[in-house]
């Protein structure tokens, strides 16, 4: 991964989530308080804007400044955790032009840490945490098995998809989701949904029609 990668991963998301954004919100609003898509566009706006104006040397640095953006302007939960992830994502890569998927891998890893460190959230408890998780693993697996930049980030956005969906059936245990008890139950997390719109970008930055 190189820094204009870096970039366009980031300006995709920016647009897949502003896109996104009436939907985001509709979930947020059954289990939360409606301002997810809102919260998400604000901050991903932000992002493209300061890349755009900004030089970088490396993906790393991309990275870490987006994740910085994030915390300063998204007031919600989702801000400090994405914004987290994002950083220790930048931190945890090597420094100069170029990353390995192997580097990444590790750097996915990272940020999923990041996100368990701050939230407290364990796998499925209805958060972000439930795409992130399985996209990290899907992502690390593939490399592992000598696959490419594209073929693992293809299985990290199926894998995220699919533990988007998967929270619907789930009991939120963080957040203010929690604050519903059973009746969280029956409705996809929207924060997980953002994860697997951000995966979904990193797929198609990387070649993969989606
Ligand atoms: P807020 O809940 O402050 O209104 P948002 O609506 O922007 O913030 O984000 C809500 C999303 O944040 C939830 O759907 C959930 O995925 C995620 N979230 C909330 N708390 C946590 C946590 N402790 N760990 C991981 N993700 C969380
Ligand atoms: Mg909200």
């Amino acid at each position: 991964m190189e820094v204009d990668l870096a970039i366009g991963w980031m300006r995709a998301t920016a647009d897949a989530v502003a896109a996104a954004s009436d939907e985001l919100t509709r979930l947020d609003a059954a289990i939360g308080d409606g301002d997810h898509g809102v919260n998400l566009t604000r901050g991903f706006r932000a992002v493209a804007a300061v890349l755009e104006a900004g030089t970088f040397t490396s993906a790393g640095e991309v990275f870490v400044k987006a994740g910085s953006t994030l915390i300063s302007k998204v007031g919600g939960a989702s801000g400090p955790l994405y914004g987290s992830a994002l950083r220790s994502l930048g931190k945890a890569l090597p420094p100069g032009p170029s990353v390995t998927p192997a580097d990444l891998a590790a750097g996915l890893r990272a940020g999923l840490e990041a996100v368990r460190k701050l939230g407290g959230a364990e796998p499925g408890d209805k958060t972000i945490v439930d795409a992130w998780k399985p996209a990290a693993d899907a992502f690390e697996a593939t490399v592992a098995a000598g696959g490419d930049l594209p073929a693992a980030a293809g299985e990290a956005a199926v894998a995220a998809r699919e533990g988007a969906r998967a929270t619907a059936d789930l009991l939120a245990r963080k957040g203010r989701a929690s604050y519903l008890g059973e009746r969280s139950v029956g409705h996809q997390d929207p924060g997980a949904t953002s994860t697997a719109l951000l995966f979904r970008a990193l797929s198609e930055q990387t070649g993969n029609s989606g």
